[in-house]
Protein backbone atom coordinates (compact mmCIF):
# COMPACT_ATOMS: atom_id res chain seq x y z
CA UNK A 1 0.00 0.00 0.00
CA UNK A 2 2.66 1.89 0.97
CA UNK A 3 4.91 1.58 -2.68
CA UNK A 4 4.78 4.50 -4.35
CA UNK A 5 6.27 3.60 -8.97
CA UNK A 6 6.98 7.30 -8.94
CA UNK A 7 8.82 7.22 -5.78
CA UNK A 8 11.23 4.39 -7.70
CA UNK A 9 11.10 6.35 -11.25
CA UNK A 10 12.65 9.33 -9.20
CA UNK A 11 15.11 7.33 -7.69
CA UNK A 12 15.75 5.86 -11.65
CA UNK A 13 15.62 8.80 -13.20
CA UNK A 14 17.89 10.40 -10.74
CA UNK A 15 20.55 8.36 -12.15
CA UNK A 16 21.07 9.84 -15.23
CA UNK A 17 21.55 13.39 -13.70
CA UNK A 18 24.38 15.06 -12.91
CA UNK A 19 25.30 18.42 -11.12
CA UNK A 20 26.82 21.27 -12.70
CA UNK A 21 30.20 21.60 -11.02
CA UNK A 22 31.23 24.69 -9.40
CA UNK A 23 27.96 26.47 -8.91
CA UNK A 24 27.68 29.13 -6.18
CA UNK A 25 24.76 28.45 -3.55
CA UNK A 26 24.04 32.51 -4.33
CA UNK A 27 21.75 32.51 -6.92
CA UNK A 28 23.83 34.89 -9.74
CA UNK A 29 20.58 36.38 -10.56
CA UNK A 30 19.66 37.91 -7.44
CA UNK A 31 15.73 37.18 -7.87
CA UNK A 32 13.08 34.83 -6.34
CA UNK A 33 10.54 33.79 -7.95
CA UNK A 34 7.51 32.82 -5.66
CA UNK A 35 5.23 30.57 -7.52
CA UNK A 36 2.57 27.85 -7.72
CA UNK A 37 3.24 24.03 -6.85
CA UNK A 38 0.97 22.93 -10.10
CA UNK A 39 2.44 20.30 -12.16
CA UNK A 40 1.84 22.36 -15.23
CA UNK A 41 4.51 24.77 -14.77
CA UNK A 42 8.50 24.68 -15.01
CA UNK A 43 9.26 27.90 -14.04
CA UNK A 44 13.04 27.36 -14.73
CA UNK A 45 11.96 26.79 -18.03
CA UNK A 46 9.37 29.43 -18.63
CA UNK A 47 11.70 32.10 -17.14
CA UNK A 48 14.61 30.74 -19.00
CA UNK A 49 16.78 30.17 -15.30
CA UNK A 50 19.66 28.36 -15.71
CA UNK A 51 20.49 26.05 -12.41
CA UNK A 52 22.54 28.76 -9.98
CA UNK A 53 20.55 31.87 -10.93
CA UNK A 54 17.60 31.59 -9.17
CA UNK A 55 15.34 30.96 -6.08
CA UNK A 56 12.24 29.12 -6.53
CA UNK A 57 9.94 29.31 -3.98
CA UNK A 58 6.91 26.98 -5.10
CA UNK A 59 3.41 26.52 -3.00
CA UNK A 60 -0.36 26.09 -3.15
CA UNK A 61 -1.26 29.47 -5.44
CA UNK A 62 2.16 30.51 -4.93
CA UNK A 63 1.03 32.70 -1.97
CA UNK A 64 3.51 34.81 -0.50
CA UNK A 65 2.41 34.31 2.99
CA UNK A 66 4.48 30.51 2.87
CA UNK A 67 6.93 32.45 1.31
CA UNK A 68 7.98 35.02 3.48
CA UNK A 69 9.95 32.95 5.85
CA UNK A 70 12.04 31.49 2.59
CA UNK A 71 12.08 34.88 1.08
CA UNK A 72 14.05 36.80 4.24
CA UNK A 73 16.64 34.12 4.28
CA UNK A 74 17.12 34.65 0.18
CA UNK A 75 17.54 38.35 0.54
CA UNK A 76 19.55 38.43 3.91
CA UNK A 77 21.70 35.51 3.62
CA UNK A 78 21.97 35.16 0.17
CA UNK A 79 22.00 38.71 -1.22
CA UNK A 80 18.59 38.32 -3.68
CA UNK A 81 17.58 41.88 -4.32
CA UNK A 82 14.33 41.01 -6.71
CA UNK A 83 11.05 38.99 -5.99
CA UNK A 84 9.12 37.72 -8.49
CA UNK A 85 5.50 36.76 -7.62
CA UNK A 86 3.89 34.57 -10.31
CA UNK A 87 0.32 33.30 -10.24
CA UNK A 88 -1.65 31.32 -13.03
CA UNK A 89 -4.40 30.18 -15.12
CA UNK A 90 -6.52 27.69 -14.11
CA UNK A 91 -5.06 27.32 -10.79
CA UNK A 92 -6.91 25.33 -8.24
CA UNK A 93 -6.63 27.92 -5.22
CA UNK A 94 -8.83 30.31 -7.34
CA UNK A 95 -12.31 29.66 -6.53
CA UNK A 96 -11.63 27.13 -4.00
CA UNK A 97 -14.16 27.10 -0.82
CA UNK A 98 -11.93 27.23 2.43
CA UNK A 99 -14.44 25.88 4.20
CA UNK A 100 -16.01 23.48 2.00
CA UNK A 101 -12.26 22.32 1.68
CA UNK A 102 -11.92 21.93 5.41
CA UNK A 103 -14.83 19.56 5.37
CA UNK A 104 -13.55 17.45 2.52
CA UNK A 105 -10.06 17.25 4.23
CA UNK A 106 -12.22 16.38 7.88
CA UNK A 107 -14.53 13.63 5.86
CA UNK A 108 -11.08 12.58 4.17
CA UNK A 109 -9.03 11.94 7.16
CA UNK A 110 -11.89 11.42 9.86
CA UNK A 111 -10.90 14.21 12.10
CA UNK A 112 -13.07 16.62 14.04
CA UNK A 113 -11.85 19.85 13.15
CA UNK A 114 -9.73 21.47 10.38
CA UNK A 115 -9.20 25.15 10.65
CA UNK A 116 -6.17 25.68 8.25
CA UNK A 117 -6.27 28.67 6.19
CA UNK A 118 -5.97 26.74 2.36
CA UNK A 119 -5.48 30.81 0.98
CA UNK A 120 -7.68 30.87 -1.82
CA UNK A 121 -8.20 33.45 -4.18
CA UNK A 122 -10.58 34.58 -5.96
CA UNK A 123 -9.45 37.32 -8.85
CA UNK A 124 -6.12 36.49 -10.28
CA UNK A 125 -4.49 39.66 -10.67
CA UNK A 126 -5.94 40.64 -7.14
CA UNK A 127 -3.96 37.90 -5.96
CA UNK A 128 -0.63 38.45 -7.66
CA UNK A 129 -1.27 42.41 -6.25
CA UNK A 130 -2.44 41.61 -2.77
CA UNK A 131 1.00 38.88 -2.52
CA UNK A 132 3.26 41.69 -4.18
CA UNK A 133 2.24 43.70 -1.12
CA UNK A 134 2.02 41.22 1.73
CA UNK A 135 5.85 41.36 0.83
CA UNK A 136 6.43 44.44 0.56
CA UNK A 137 5.28 45.46 3.46
CA UNK A 138 7.15 42.85 5.59
CA UNK A 139 8.73 44.55 8.31
CA UNK A 140 12.11 42.65 7.05
CA UNK A 141 11.71 43.56 3.81
CA UNK A 142 12.84 46.72 2.46
CA UNK A 143 11.41 48.53 -0.94
CA UNK A 144 14.50 50.82 -0.47
CA UNK A 145 16.89 47.27 -1.16
CA UNK A 146 14.25 44.81 -2.91
CA UNK A 147 12.00 45.14 -6.23
CA UNK A 148 8.71 43.56 -5.93
CA UNK A 149 7.41 42.25 -9.49
CA UNK A 150 4.00 40.01 -10.39
CA UNK A 151 3.02 38.06 -13.08
CA UNK A 152 0.35 36.04 -14.67
CA UNK A 153 1.37 32.71 -16.32
CA UNK A 154 -0.66 31.06 -18.97
CA UNK A 155 -0.79 27.56 -19.04
CA UNK A 156 -2.27 26.56 -22.36
CA UNK A 157 0.03 29.16 -23.53
CA UNK A 158 2.78 29.23 -21.42
CA UNK A 159 3.13 33.00 -21.77
CA UNK A 160 4.05 35.21 -18.44
CA UNK A 161 1.94 38.49 -18.75
CA UNK A 162 3.42 41.27 -16.25
CA UNK A 163 0.92 42.61 -13.46
CA UNK A 164 1.86 45.84 -12.36
CA UNK A 165 0.16 48.03 -9.51
CA UNK A 166 -2.00 50.90 -10.39
CA UNK A 167 0.57 53.82 -10.77
CA UNK A 168 3.90 52.43 -10.65
CA UNK A 169 6.57 53.89 -12.08
CA UNK A 170 7.99 52.28 -15.81
CA UNK A 171 10.29 49.91 -14.76
CA UNK A 172 12.56 48.64 -17.67
CA UNK A 173 14.70 45.95 -15.54
CA UNK A 174 17.42 44.07 -16.94
CA UNK A 175 16.24 40.86 -14.81
CA UNK A 176 12.32 41.44 -16.59
CA UNK A 177 13.70 41.64 -19.89
CA UNK A 178 15.71 38.27 -19.46
CA UNK A 179 12.37 36.97 -18.18
CA UNK A 180 10.26 37.81 -21.14
CA UNK A 181 13.37 36.86 -23.18
CA UNK A 182 13.59 33.78 -21.83
CA UNK A 183 9.60 33.06 -21.73
CA UNK A 184 10.17 33.72 -25.62
CA UNK A 185 11.95 30.99 -26.20
CA UNK A 186 9.98 28.60 -24.11
CA UNK A 187 7.00 29.54 -26.03
CA UNK A 188 8.62 28.92 -29.32
CA UNK A 189 8.61 25.05 -28.16
CA UNK A 190 5.79 24.69 -25.73
CA UNK A 191 3.52 22.05 -27.14
CA UNK A 192 1.50 21.07 -24.10
CA UNK A 193 -1.09 23.01 -23.26
CA UNK A 194 -3.78 21.00 -22.29
CA UNK A 195 -2.40 18.79 -19.77
CA UNK A 196 -3.93 17.61 -16.56
CA UNK A 197 -3.78 19.90 -13.36
CA UNK A 198 -3.72 16.19 -11.15
CA UNK A 199 -0.45 15.60 -11.06
CA UNK A 200 -0.21 12.04 -13.38
CA UNK A 201 2.46 10.58 -11.26
CA UNK A 202 0.23 11.03 -8.13
CA UNK A 203 3.33 12.59 -6.37
CA UNK A 204 4.57 15.50 -4.49
CA UNK A 205 7.90 16.76 -4.26
CA UNK A 206 9.47 19.04 -1.20
CA UNK A 207 12.30 20.23 -1.13
CA UNK A 208 14.68 23.44 -1.04
CA UNK A 209 14.73 26.56 -2.89
CA UNK A 210 18.20 26.77 -3.71
CA UNK A 211 19.83 28.10 -6.68
CA UNK A 212 21.62 24.66 -7.41
CA UNK A 213 18.62 22.46 -7.34
CA UNK A 214 16.99 22.51 -11.05
CA UNK A 215 13.98 20.47 -9.00
CA UNK A 216 12.17 18.97 -12.23
CA UNK A 217 15.71 17.41 -14.11
CA UNK A 218 17.06 16.52 -11.14
CA UNK A 219 14.45 13.99 -10.77
CA UNK A 220 13.41 13.39 -14.50
CA UNK A 221 9.73 14.90 -13.93
CA UNK A 222 8.28 16.13 -17.36
CA UNK A 223 5.21 18.57 -17.09
CA UNK A 224 2.09 17.42 -15.84
CA UNK A 225 3.60 14.43 -13.57
CA UNK A 226 4.07 16.59 -10.14
CA UNK A 227 3.94 18.56 -7.50
CA UNK A 228 6.76 20.75 -6.90
CA UNK A 229 6.58 22.30 -3.16
CA UNK A 230 9.56 24.49 -2.31
CA UNK A 231 11.13 26.53 0.27
CA UNK A 232 14.26 27.31 2.40
CA UNK A 233 15.63 24.09 3.56
CA UNK A 234 12.41 21.99 1.96
CA UNK A 235 10.76 21.96 5.44
CA UNK A 236 7.32 20.64 5.72
CA UNK A 237 6.09 23.54 7.94
CA UNK A 238 5.64 26.41 5.33
CA UNK A 239 4.69 23.09 2.68
CA UNK A 240 2.04 21.06 4.85
CA UNK A 241 -1.03 23.88 3.29
CA UNK A 242 0.24 23.28 -0.03
CA UNK A 243 0.52 19.36 0.67
CA UNK A 244 -3.04 18.85 1.73
CA UNK A 245 -4.79 20.52 -1.23
CA UNK A 246 -2.39 18.35 -3.53
CA UNK A 247 -3.60 15.70 -1.61
CA UNK A 248 -7.15 16.27 -0.95
CA UNK A 249 -8.03 18.57 -4.18
CA UNK A 250 -5.63 17.07 -6.59
CA UNK A 251 -5.03 13.39 -5.71
CA UNK A 252 -1.59 12.74 -5.13
CA UNK A 253 -0.27 9.80 -3.27
CA UNK A 254 3.60 10.11 -2.73
CA UNK A 255 5.48 12.33 -1.28
CA UNK A 256 9.18 12.31 -1.52
CA UNK A 257 11.03 14.67 1.06
CA UNK A 258 14.07 15.90 -0.47
CA UNK A 259 17.16 18.21 1.45
CA UNK A 260 20.47 18.63 0.01
CA UNK A 261 24.21 18.70 1.20
CA UNK A 262 25.76 22.59 1.49
CA UNK A 263 22.31 23.49 2.44
CA UNK A 264 21.82 27.22 4.15
CA UNK A 265 19.50 26.12 6.63
CA UNK A 266 21.94 23.67 8.22
CA UNK A 267 24.02 26.72 9.26
CA UNK A 268 21.82 28.91 9.70
CA UNK A 269 21.12 29.66 13.62
CA UNK A 270 17.90 31.39 14.55
CA UNK A 271 19.07 33.20 17.15
CA UNK A 272 22.04 35.25 15.73
CA UNK A 273 19.65 35.40 12.97
CA UNK A 274 17.09 37.44 15.13
CA UNK A 275 19.26 39.44 16.37
CA UNK A 276 20.51 40.60 13.26
CA UNK A 277 17.24 41.14 11.51
CA UNK A 278 16.47 43.72 14.58
CA UNK A 279 19.65 45.38 14.52
CA UNK A 280 19.42 46.19 10.86
CA UNK A 281 15.38 46.78 11.00
CA UNK A 282 14.48 48.01 14.14
CA UNK A 283 12.15 45.29 14.79
CA UNK A 284 11.88 41.97 16.68
CA UNK A 285 11.57 39.19 15.15
CA UNK A 286 10.11 35.87 15.91
CA UNK A 287 9.99 33.88 12.96
CA UNK A 288 11.66 30.67 13.36
CA UNK A 289 13.55 29.97 10.43
CA UNK A 290 13.93 25.81 11.08
CA UNK A 291 17.72 25.76 10.66
CA UNK A 292 18.71 22.22 11.36
CA UNK A 293 21.84 21.02 12.66
CA UNK A 294 22.11 17.46 11.41
CA UNK A 295 20.94 17.07 7.67
CA UNK A 296 19.82 13.24 7.55
CA UNK A 297 18.23 14.02 11.06
CA UNK A 298 15.89 16.57 9.37
CA UNK A 299 14.91 14.47 6.91
CA UNK A 300 13.58 11.83 9.11
CA UNK A 301 11.90 14.96 11.16
CA UNK A 302 9.90 16.31 8.32
CA UNK A 303 9.05 12.52 6.88
CA UNK A 304 7.95 11.60 10.13
CA UNK A 305 5.96 14.69 10.88
CA UNK A 306 4.17 14.36 7.70
CA UNK A 307 3.34 10.46 8.75
CA UNK A 308 1.51 12.32 11.90
CA UNK A 309 -0.58 14.75 10.44
CA UNK A 310 -3.66 14.06 10.99
CA UNK A 311 -4.67 15.50 7.73
CA UNK A 312 -2.30 12.98 5.86
CA UNK A 313 -4.06 10.00 4.98
CA UNK A 314 -2.88 6.79 6.67
CA UNK A 315 -2.48 5.45 3.02
CA UNK A 316 0.02 8.61 1.67
CA UNK A 317 3.89 6.94 0.63
CA UNK A 318 6.36 9.31 2.29
CA UNK A 319 10.45 8.89 1.44
CA UNK A 320 13.33 10.84 2.57
CA UNK A 321 16.17 11.72 0.75
CA UNK A 322 19.38 13.52 0.72
CA UNK A 323 20.53 15.48 -2.74
CA UNK A 324 24.20 15.57 -3.23
CA UNK A 325 24.45 18.95 -4.73
CA UNK A 326 28.23 18.00 -5.65
CA UNK A 327 27.08 14.67 -7.48
CA UNK A 328 23.71 15.27 -8.19
CA UNK A 329 22.70 12.19 -6.79
CA UNK A 330 20.12 11.66 -4.86
CA UNK A 331 20.13 8.97 -1.59
CA UNK A 332 17.43 7.60 -0.19
CA UNK A 333 17.06 7.33 4.35
CA UNK A 334 15.83 4.46 5.88
CA UNK A 335 13.09 6.29 7.53
CA UNK A 336 9.04 6.59 7.91
CA UNK A 337 6.09 4.37 8.18
CA UNK A 338 7.52 0.66 6.28
CA UNK A 339 10.15 0.52 9.46
CA UNK A 340 7.77 0.68 12.06
CA UNK A 341 4.04 0.59 11.82
CA UNK A 342 2.65 -1.22 8.79
CA UNK A 343 2.62 -4.10 10.71
CA UNK A 344 0.70 -2.90 13.14
CA UNK A 345 -2.05 -1.26 12.24
CA UNK A 346 -4.47 -2.87 14.23
CA UNK A 347 -2.90 -1.28 17.40
CA UNK A 348 -4.73 1.91 18.47
CA UNK A 349 -2.69 5.12 18.20
CA UNK A 350 -3.62 8.06 20.37
CA UNK A 351 -6.36 10.51 19.08
CA UNK A 352 -5.04 13.37 17.66
CA UNK A 353 -5.50 16.44 18.61
CA UNK A 354 -8.28 18.12 16.31
CA UNK A 355 -6.65 21.41 14.67
CA UNK A 356 -2.93 21.93 13.68
CA UNK A 357 -2.04 25.51 12.75
CA UNK A 358 -0.22 26.20 9.67
CA UNK A 359 2.54 28.20 11.39
CA UNK A 360 3.10 24.76 14.12
CA UNK A 361 6.18 23.53 14.12
CA UNK A 362 7.57 20.65 13.14
CA UNK A 363 7.97 19.72 16.68
CA UNK A 364 4.32 20.65 17.81
CA UNK A 365 2.80 18.30 15.18
CA UNK A 366 0.46 15.99 16.36
CA UNK A 367 -0.24 12.55 17.58
CA UNK A 368 2.85 11.11 17.86
CA UNK A 369 3.14 7.48 16.57
CA UNK A 370 6.14 4.39 17.48
CA UNK A 371 8.51 4.99 15.03
CA UNK A 372 12.12 3.45 14.42
CA UNK A 373 14.66 5.30 12.63
CA UNK A 374 17.85 3.97 11.70
CA UNK A 375 19.86 6.76 12.86
CA UNK A 376 18.20 7.82 16.23
CA UNK A 377 21.79 6.72 17.83
CA UNK A 378 23.54 9.46 15.94
CA UNK A 379 22.13 12.42 17.45
CA UNK A 380 22.62 16.23 16.72
CA UNK A 381 23.87 18.00 20.18
CA UNK A 382 22.43 21.26 21.09
CA UNK A 383 18.86 22.74 20.22
CA UNK A 384 16.57 19.91 20.46
CA UNK A 385 14.20 22.04 18.89
CA UNK A 386 13.50 20.81 15.80
CA UNK A 387 13.78 16.82 16.29
CA UNK A 388 11.43 14.28 17.23
CA UNK A 389 10.73 13.00 20.99
CA UNK A 390 13.46 9.50 20.84
CA UNK A 391 16.56 11.71 20.53
CA UNK A 392 15.82 13.80 23.85
CA UNK A 393 15.12 10.45 25.39
CA UNK A 394 18.43 9.09 24.30
CA UNK A 395 20.09 11.81 25.48
CA UNK A 396 17.90 11.67 28.87
CA UNK A 397 19.13 8.17 29.22
CA UNK A 398 23.02 9.43 29.14
CA UNK A 399 22.23 12.01 32.16
CA UNK A 400 20.55 8.69 34.22
CA UNK A 401 22.96 6.21 33.15
CA UNK A 402 25.63 8.28 34.45
CA UNK A 403 24.69 8.34 38.10
CA UNK A 404 22.98 4.51 37.45
CA UNK A 405 22.77 2.75 41.34
CA UNK A 406 20.55 -0.26 40.73
CA UNK A 407 22.28 -2.66 38.60
CA UNK A 408 22.23 -4.75 41.93
CA UNK A 409 18.43 -5.12 42.06
CA UNK A 410 16.81 -8.53 42.35
CA UNK A 411 14.26 -9.37 39.35
CA UNK A 412 11.61 -10.31 41.68
CA UNK A 413 9.47 -7.93 43.38
CA UNK A 414 10.31 -7.41 47.45
CA UNK A 415 7.12 -6.26 48.48
CA UNK A 416 5.39 -8.87 46.44
CA UNK A 417 2.81 -6.59 44.87
CA UNK A 418 1.58 -6.03 41.53
CA UNK A 419 0.08 -2.45 40.69
CA UNK A 420 -2.53 -2.67 38.25
CA UNK A 421 -3.32 0.79 36.41
CA UNK A 422 -3.84 2.86 33.73
CA UNK A 423 -1.05 4.57 31.25
CA UNK A 424 -2.45 8.34 31.91
CA UNK A 425 0.84 10.21 31.37
CA UNK A 426 -0.19 12.00 34.67
CA UNK A 427 0.36 8.96 37.13
CA UNK A 428 3.14 7.94 38.77
CA UNK A 429 2.05 4.90 40.62
CA UNK A 430 5.32 4.22 42.14
CA UNK A 431 5.87 7.51 43.69
CA UNK A 432 2.03 7.62 44.54
CA UNK A 433 2.45 4.72 46.60
CA UNK A 434 5.69 5.74 48.09
CA UNK A 435 7.23 2.26 45.65
CA UNK A 436 11.17 1.75 44.95
CA UNK A 437 12.56 0.34 42.60
CA UNK A 438 12.31 -3.26 42.84
CA UNK A 439 9.73 -3.51 45.02
CA UNK A 440 6.68 -3.92 42.95
CA UNK A 441 5.37 -4.81 39.57
CA UNK A 442 3.69 -1.78 37.82
CA UNK A 443 1.25 -3.08 34.92
CA UNK A 444 0.16 -0.32 32.83
CA UNK A 445 -2.66 -0.10 30.17
CA UNK A 446 -5.25 2.07 29.00
CA UNK A 447 -7.89 2.08 31.45
CA UNK A 448 -5.49 0.14 33.92
CA UNK A 449 -7.95 -2.88 33.17
CA UNK A 450 -7.45 -6.71 34.48
CA UNK A 451 -8.47 -8.41 31.05
CA UNK A 452 -5.27 -7.01 29.31
CA UNK A 453 -3.28 -7.71 32.63
CA UNK A 454 -3.83 -11.19 33.23
CA UNK A 455 -1.11 -12.72 31.24
CA UNK A 456 1.09 -10.10 33.28
CA UNK A 457 -0.04 -10.87 36.23
CA UNK A 458 0.14 -14.76 35.83
CA UNK A 459 3.78 -14.24 35.75
CA UNK A 460 3.69 -12.02 38.52
CA UNK A 461 2.73 -14.38 40.81
CA UNK A 462 4.16 -17.56 39.77
CA UNK A 463 7.34 -16.78 38.21
CA UNK A 464 8.36 -13.43 40.48
CA UNK A 465 6.39 -14.62 43.74
CA UNK A 466 4.11 -11.36 44.16
CA UNK A 467 1.12 -12.03 46.42
CA UNK A 468 -1.01 -9.00 46.21
CA UNK A 469 -2.68 -7.28 43.47
CA UNK A 470 -3.67 -3.27 43.56
CA UNK A 471 -6.08 -1.82 40.84
CA UNK A 472 -6.10 1.50 40.42
CA UNK A 473 -8.61 3.23 38.25
CA UNK A 474 -7.91 7.13 38.11
CA UNK A 475 -10.67 9.88 37.87
CA UNK A 476 -10.47 12.45 34.48
CA UNK A 477 -9.68 8.96 32.85
CA UNK A 478 -9.79 8.57 29.06
CA UNK A 479 -11.52 5.49 28.83
CA UNK A 480 -14.13 6.89 31.19
CA UNK A 481 -15.07 9.14 28.18
CA UNK A 482 -13.94 7.18 25.24
CA UNK A 483 -16.60 7.32 22.61
CA UNK A 484 -15.92 3.95 21.00
CA UNK A 485 -18.16 4.51 17.92
CA UNK A 486 -16.00 7.50 16.93
CA UNK A 487 -13.15 6.07 17.29
CA UNK A 488 -13.89 3.19 15.13
CA UNK A 489 -15.24 5.26 12.83
CA UNK A 490 -11.73 7.09 12.64
CA UNK A 491 -10.07 3.87 12.35
CA UNK A 492 -12.26 2.91 9.69
CA UNK A 493 -11.69 5.62 7.71
CA UNK A 494 -8.02 6.03 8.54
CA UNK A 495 -7.06 3.07 7.96
CA UNK A 496 -9.36 1.58 5.84
CA UNK A 497 -10.29 -1.19 7.30
CA UNK A 498 -14.04 -3.15 6.76
CA UNK A 499 -14.52 -3.75 10.54
CA UNK A 500 -13.00 -2.94 14.04
CA UNK A 501 -14.01 -5.81 16.17
CA UNK A 502 -11.64 -4.59 19.14
CA UNK A 503 -12.70 -4.20 22.47
CA UNK A 504 -11.70 -1.36 23.78
CA UNK A 505 -12.85 -1.75 27.51
CA UNK A 506 -14.27 1.36 28.30
CA UNK A 507 -16.30 1.94 31.25
CA UNK A 508 -18.90 4.19 32.38
CA UNK A 509 -18.72 4.43 36.03
CA UNK A 510 -15.30 4.55 38.22
CA UNK A 511 -16.02 2.05 40.93
CA UNK A 512 -18.11 0.11 39.28
CA UNK A 513 -14.69 -0.56 36.68
CA UNK A 514 -12.28 -1.14 39.94
CA UNK A 515 -14.80 -3.53 40.94
CA UNK A 516 -15.29 -5.46 37.67
CA UNK A 517 -11.55 -5.68 37.87
CA UNK A 518 -10.94 -7.06 40.74
CA UNK A 519 -13.92 -9.67 40.49
CA UNK A 520 -12.03 -10.70 37.25
CA UNK A 521 -9.01 -11.05 38.66
CA UNK A 522 -10.40 -13.07 42.18
CA UNK A 523 -12.46 -15.28 39.52
CA UNK A 524 -9.88 -16.17 37.16
CA UNK A 525 -8.71 -20.15 37.05
CA UNK A 526 -5.14 -18.96 36.76
CA UNK A 527 -5.18 -16.70 39.86
CA UNK A 528 -4.61 -18.69 42.94
CA UNK A 529 -6.95 -18.17 45.59
CA UNK A 530 -4.59 -17.00 48.34
CA UNK A 531 -3.57 -13.98 45.85
CA UNK A 532 -5.40 -10.93 47.70
CA UNK A 533 -6.91 -8.02 45.66
CA UNK A 534 -7.23 -4.61 46.67
CA UNK A 535 -9.11 -1.76 44.35
CA UNK A 536 -8.34 2.19 44.61
CA UNK A 537 -9.55 5.06 42.81
CA UNK A 538 -6.56 8.18 42.74
CA UNK A 539 -7.66 11.42 42.54
CA UNK A 540 -5.89 13.46 39.49
CA UNK A 541 -6.25 16.57 41.08
CA UNK A 542 -5.03 16.07 44.75
CA UNK A 543 -3.00 12.83 44.45
CA UNK A 544 -4.74 10.57 46.97
CA UNK A 545 -6.51 7.08 46.22
CA UNK A 546 -9.28 6.00 47.27
CA UNK A 547 -10.31 2.54 48.49
CA UNK A 548 -12.99 0.93 46.67
CA UNK A 549 -14.32 -2.22 49.26
CA UNK A 550 -15.86 -4.90 47.31
CA UNK A 551 -19.18 -5.16 49.12
CA UNK A 552 -20.71 -8.14 47.22
CA UNK A 553 -17.76 -10.68 47.39
CA UNK A 554 -15.67 -10.06 50.26
CA UNK A 555 -12.52 -10.57 49.93
CA UNK A 556 -10.36 -13.60 50.34
ZN1 LIG B 1 -1.81 26.88 -8.90
ZN1 LIG C 1 18.85 24.38 0.94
Amino acid sequence: MEDHPALDLIEANNQWYSAKAGLGHKPSRRVAVVTCMDCRMDPHRFLGLEPGSAHILRNAGGRAADALRSLIISQQCLGTDTAVVIHHTECGAKGLNNNAFQDVVKCAVGVDSCDMDFQPFEDLEQSVLDDMALIKESPFVWTTEVQVFGYIYDVKTGTIHRVEERGALNTDEEILRLFEEGNKRYRAAFVKGDMHHKPSQKLAVITCMDCRLDHMRILGLELGDAHIITNAGGRIDDALRSLVISQHALGTTGVAVIHHTECGANKLDNNIFRVQLKKKFSETCTIDFLPFKDLERSVIDDVEAIERCPYVPKFVAVRGYVYDVATGSLRRLDCGRKLGIKHEKAIPTPMPPPVVKVQAKTAALPAPVATKTSISSSLPDGDMQQSSVVPQLTKANGNYASSFALGTLSHKPSRKVAVVTCMDCRLEPARSLGLEPGEAHIIRNAGGRAADALRSLVVSQQCLGTTTVIVIHHTKCGMAFLNVDNLKAKLKTELGVAKVDMDFQEFGDLEQSVLEDMHIIKSHPLIADYIEVYGFVYDVETGTIQEVKDEVAPLR
